[in-house]
C-alpha cells in the first residue's frame, strides 16, 4: 500500500462513477462487433475508424468520471451525468453507423437499443421520449443525406425506411418500459427514506415521557446501565441523583391534577434548562435528564464526582425553589429533595440507585428543600 490514503466517497458517488465504468466497459464490447464488420470489409471506417471511437469512447468516460469523481457535477440536478452522457453515446452511436452499410449496418443499429438499455439508471419516460426524438431525428437525417447525395434507388430508401421504422418503434417501447422502471425505483427510494424517518420518530418515541418530553425511565435505565459498563470498562466514573418533587400530592390535592401536570411540565423544563449548564472548565460528558416516574425525576452525570453532581443539583434547587410555577391556578412555588450517589468501583447500577433513593429518604427525613448523599 502506498503511504497516500485512498480518496473517499459517498455511497452515491461510488454508485454513479460505478455507472460510467459500466459504460466504458460497453463502449469497448462494441470493439466486437465494429471488428468484426471492419474486417469482414463491411465498413468504411477501417481500423483508423476504430481506433477513433476508441478514443472517443475513451474521452467520453473520461470526462465523465473525472466529473463526479472531483465532485463538479454535484451541482447540476442529474449528478450522475446520465443524459449527457447517453447523448453523447447516440451521437457516437450515429457518427459510426454513418460508417457502415448494408446488413451490417441493421446488425449495429442494435447498439442504439444498448444505449437505451443505460437509460434505465433513472431516465423517466419524457427524458426517454426525447432521447428517442433526438435519435429519430438524427438517424433520418444522417440517411437523408448519405442516400440522396448519392442518388440512392427505391430499394435502398425502402430499406432505410425499414430500419428507421424499426428503431423508432423499439425505443418508443424502451422509453415506456424504462420510464415505468425508473417511477418504480424512484417510488423504492422515497418508501425507504419514509420508512427510515418513521423508524427514527418511533424510537424516539419509545424513549420519551409523553407529558415532559425528558427521557423515560426506560430509557434512564438503559443508559445507566450504559455508564455502569463504560466506568467499569475505562475507569470513569460518574454520579446519579434522584430528584423528587416536595410535597407534591398537596398539589394535586389543592388545585386538581391538570394544575399538577402543569407543575410537573414546567419543572422539567426548568431541570433541562439547568442541566446544560456546564460548572467546570473542560468539556463535560452529555447529562442523561428524564423522568423516572411520577414526580420524581434522574439525572445521570458522567465523569462527575459528587462534588460536582452536588453543585449541579444545588444549582438546580435554587432555581426550582426560586422560580414560581405559572399555573392555572395562579403562580405556585414547589422545591425539590434529592439523593446523590457517586458510583463505587465494580458496584452494579441497581445498588447505586439504592444509595441514591436512601439518600433521598434521607433528604425529606430531614426536612425537604435539600440534597443528601
Ligand atoms: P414528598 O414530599 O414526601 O415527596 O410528598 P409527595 O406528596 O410529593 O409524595 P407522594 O409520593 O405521596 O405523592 C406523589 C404524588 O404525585 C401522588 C400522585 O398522585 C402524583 N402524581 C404522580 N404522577 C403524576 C402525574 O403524572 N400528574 C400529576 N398531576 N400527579 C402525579
Ligand atoms: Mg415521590
Ligand atoms: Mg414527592
Amino acid at each position: 500500500m502506498s503511504g497516500r490514503p485512498a480518496r473517499q466517497f459517498d455511497r452515491e458517488t461510488r454508485l454513479r462513477l460505478r455507472r460510467v465504468c459500466l459504460g466504458l466497459l460497453s463502449y469497448l464490447m462494441f470493439l466486437v462487433p465494429m471488428s468484426i464488420a471492419v474486417h469482414a470489409g463491411s465498413s468504411t471506417m477501417g481500423w483508423s475508424g476504430v481506433a477513433v471511437f476508441t478514443g472517443l469512447a475513451v474521452s467520453i468516460n473520461g470526462v465523465a468520471l473525472a466529473a463526479i469523481a472531483s465532485g463538479w457535477s454535484k451541482r447540476f440536478a442529474d449528478p450522475s451525468l446520465l443524459v449527457p452522457q447517453l447523448v453523447a453515446a447516440m451521437l457516437l452511436a450515429l457518427g459510426m453507423i454513418h460508417f457502415f452499410e448494408g446488413e451490417a449496418r441493421s446488425v449495429l443499429l442494435l447498439l442504439f437499443v444498448a444505449v437505451f438499455f443505460f437509460g434505465l439508471f433513472g431516465l423517466d419516460t419524457r427524458r426517454y421520449l426525447l432521447l428517442t426524438i433526438g435519435t429519430a431525428v438524427g438517424y433520418a437525417g444522417l440517411s437523408t443525406w448519405e442516400l440522396a447525395s448519392a442518388g440512392a434507388s427505391q430499394d435502398a430508401w425502402l430499406m432505410e425506411a425499414l430500419r428507421f421504422s424499426a428503431l423508432v418503434v423499439v425505443t418508443i417501447w424502451m422509453s415506456f418500459i424504462g420510464g415505468y422502471f425508473a417511477s418504480i425505483r424512484r417510488r423504492v427510494a422515497t418508501q425507504r427514506k419514509e420508512l427510515e424517518a418513521a423508524n427514527a420518530r418511533l424510537r424516539e418515541l419509545s424513549i420519551r415521557d409523553e407529558l415532559t418530553g425528558l427521557y423515560n425511565r426506560r430509557h434512564l435505565t438503559e443508559r445507566l446501565e450504559q455508564e455502569s459498563e463504560r466506568s467499569r470498562r475505562y475507569g470513569q466514573g460518574f454520579s446519579v441523583a434522584l430528584i423528587d418533587i416536595d410535597h407534591f400530592k398537596a398539589i394535586n390535592d389543592t388545585h386538581g391534577h391538570a394544575v399538577g401536570d402543569e407543575v410537573l411540565v414546567q419543572f422539567a423544563a426548568i431541570l433541562r434548562l439547568q442541566a446544560r449548564f456546564v460548572d467546570h472548565v473542560g468539556q463535560a460528558p452529555e447529562r442523561t435528564l428524564g423522568r423516572f416516574g411520577g414526580e420524581e425525576f434522574m439525572i445521570i452525570l458522567p465523569g462527575t464526582p459528587l462534588a460536582g453532581a452536588r453543585v449541579c443539583l444545588e444549582r438546580m434547587r435554587a432555581a426550582v425553589a426560586r422560580t414560581p410555577f405559572e399555573t392555572s391556578a395562579g403562580p405556585l412555588v414547589a422545591t425539590f429533595s434529592a439523593g446523590l450517589a457517586e458510583q463505587r468501583e465494580d458496584e452494579p447500577s441497581q445498588a447505586l440507585l439504592q444509595r441514591a433513593d436512601e439518600a433521598l429518604y434521607r433528604a425529606k427525613q430531614a426536612g425537604r428543600d435539600r440534597l443528601e448523599s
